[in-house]
């Protein structure tokens, strides 16, 4: 399930640095993450990184994008190309992820 942004956005814009894929930017009235983008951290955290840094706890599931770890790890894969650690923790089964905590 991809992540998204609420309404409940202050944007105070602490979540954007923190994305290991550059998911999140500034839009029109609130931050949004560009689902094709995010893939709920998995493969750099345990949790999800903005919803971490968030005053508000405004970055939830989408519940309307729904996906699973062999999904969200394909995108990682294909986002981080030159990432030779996360290739390897792909081969070997020992990456990071939200469904492993
Ligand atoms: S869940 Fe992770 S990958 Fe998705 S937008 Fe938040 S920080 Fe980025
Ligand atoms: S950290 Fe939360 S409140 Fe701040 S911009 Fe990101 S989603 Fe909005």
């Amino acid at each position: 399930m991809a992540t998204h942004i609420t309404t409940d956005c202050i944007n105070c814009g602490a979540c954007e640095p923190e994305c290991p894929n550059e998911a999140i930017s500034e839009g029109d009235s609130i931050y949004i993450i560009d689902p094709e983008l995010c893939t709920e951290c998995v493969g750099f955290y345990d949790h999800e990184a903005c919803q971490a840094v968030c005053p508000v706890e405004c970055c939830v599931p989408d519940p309307s994008h729904p996906e699973g770890e062999a999904e969200l790890l394909e995108r990682a894969l294909r986002l981080h190309p030159d990432d030779g650690e996360l290739k390897q923790r792909a081969e070997a089964n020992t990456i990071v992820s939200r469904f492993r905590k």
